[in-house]
């Protein structure tokens, strides 16, 4: 079955998988969903004798119909390769009664590896597929881990620029660091004077400038995107939840057609939605715990059908969930709509004029297999602790987002499913907040003492990607007003 995407806010005009990759973002400023999720018509017994990059080809391969077999498999075998430090790829631990999905053994050990370390790969392909000669520049906004993540995945591929717009205050030392001396002719590292909102709003506007657009073009430059608003970032982000479930049927744990929940620390909504998309394709998925920081404007969505980014910005010890525009909601917003894009586009005008919309008590009664819930920074530090504590497995401060709101779930419902967590940052990455969490008074160390620190306590062995920025040297230093992204992409592209 061939499936066509369009845009969540323009039901007229329909593409194919490698068209909406290579754009990215619609020109109407909505994003590309399927116009139907195709079912995953494989046994879930049979999926779980494959390994990652089997599933990987089933999941991937009925969600982007236009590619061949050769195509997807070449660009699956690049990514999935030994840049990961485990042949599995994303292990699944479990620990203190919950199965963590560890999703941070990739090149920057953050979750965004699973998807960034292949979309150089899709978008090259859909430019070849689409015979497109332009250059393409990657355009992106993160809050830390994307970006990284983005300019490893991009770095010297030929026919490729990256542009790679962060907070400059809204980010870890350690995120800092990796993004400031990464390598590579062909990548942009600019730190802007704002929050990541900010920087988004201003990535997204780029987008939608006609101007730039024409500029670009004169000069053999077009647009693409490495957020997570580019179906090509969802789409392998919904290979790890199959993974998941059938390594637990392969463990006996559950046997296949079981229901299990998923936790999922929430920031842009792209990791969650992909679970929401892996369950429209079948997978038996019941619950959806959307886990926030203290910035808890999705649990209070959920709660009352009331989106609202009107609010304090609030930096917490997991910058990378520190978002008030949750750009991927659209895209559920748009399915519990009916699918209606005039509806979508009515309440994202609103967002963007007023910062706020209400859904109707019919699209909310839709969301009742999503539960949201969040963590304050005070609960998120002692569940490191007590988990470092009973079992000697240190997390992250987003999978610790996800761990105290699962605990709340439990606690408010009693369900006793199985449960799948996922973890989407090395502690290495976080590492001062990590040690302080456990004991305050690692406050007085150095970042790579710490690390050190963390190394005796966990005794995980301390990741590449953090031995690589002890010593090396900062390539990256500009620095921006938010109102001058723009000048600053021209100067860089020579416009
Ligand atoms: C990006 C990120 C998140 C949030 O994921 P979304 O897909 O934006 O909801 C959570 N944790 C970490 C470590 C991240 O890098």
């Amino acid at each position: 079955m061939s499936v066509m995407y369009k845009s969540t806010r323009n039901s007229s005009e329909k593409m194919t998988a490698s068209e909406a990759i290579l754009k990215g973002l619609s020109d109407d400023g909505g994003l590309y969903v399927p116009e139907s999720i195709p079912a995953l018509d494989v046994d879930l017994d049979k999926l779980a004798k494959m390994d990652y990059r089997q599933v990987a080809y089933e999941v991937m391969s009925r969600m982007l119909s236009d590619f061949t077999e050769e195509e997807l498999k070449h660009c699956i075998d690049s990514a999935y390769d030994d840049k990961f430090d485990t042949s599995v790829i994303a292990p699944l631990v479990n620990k203190a009664g919950a199965n963590y999905l560890e999703l941070f053994h990739g090149s920057t050990i953050a979750f965004k590896d699973m998807a960034l370390s292949i979309l150089p790969y899709l978008l090259v392909t859909s430019a070849k597929k689409n015979k497109v000669t332009n250059e393409i520049v990657i355009l992106t906004a993160t809050s830390g881990d994307t970006g990284k993540a983005a300019l490893a995945g991009f770095a010297d591929v030929p026919g490729t620029k990256i542009i790679v717009f962060y907070p400059k205050n809204g980010v870890s030392p350690i995120q800092e660091k990796q993004m400031v001396t990464q390598k590579g002719d062909n990548t942009y590292v600019v730190g802007i004077v704002g929050n990541f909102d900010d920087a988004q709003t201003g990535v997204k506007n780029m987008f939608n400038d006609k101007n730039l657009l024409k500029d670009m073009n004169d000069k053999g430059y077009q647009f693409s995107s490495a957020n997570s608003i580019n179906i090509g970032r969802l789409v392998p982000q919904m290979v790890y939840y199959v993974y998941a479930y059938t390594r637990l049927v392969a463990d006996g744990k559950i046997k296949a057609g079981d229901k299990i929940n998923v936790v999922v620390p929430t920031g842009n909504f792209g990791n969650i939605l992909a679970a929401y998309y892996a369950k429209e394709m079948g997978l038996p998925i019941a619950k959806f715990i959307c886990a926030s920081n203290e910035n808890k404007v999705l649990y209070d969505f959920f709660e009352t059908g009331i989106y609202d980014k009107n609010r304090e910005f609030i930096l917490t010890s997991s910058p990378s969930m520190d978002i008030l525009i949750s750009s991927n909601l659209e895209r559920l917003i748009y399915r519990i709509a009916d699918d209606d894009s005039e509806k979508n586009k009515e309440l994202m005008n609103a967002l963007s004029s007023s910062g706020k919309y209400e859904i109707s008590a019919d699209m909310k009664a839709k969301l009742s297999e999503f539960y949201g819930n969040y963590a304050t920074e005070e609960e998120t530090a002692e569940t490191i602790k007590r988990v470092y504590e009973s079992d000697g497995y240190i997390m992250d401060t987003h999978t610790a987002v996800a761990s105290t709101v699962y605990e709340k779930y439990k606690a408010d419902t009693n369900d006793e499913t199985p449960t799948v967590i996922a973890s989407t940052a090395s502690p290495y990455k976080f590492t001062r907040s990590v040690m302080e969490a456990i004991d305050k008074s690692y406050a007085s160390q150095s970042d790579f003492e710490l690390v050190d620190e963390l190394n005796k306590l966990s005794k995980v062995k301390i990741p590449q990607a953090i031995e690589d920025i002890r010593s090396a040297a900062v390539l990256h230093d500009t620095v921006c007003n938010k109102s001058e992204m723009e000048a600053t992409v021209r100067k860089i592209l020579g416009l």
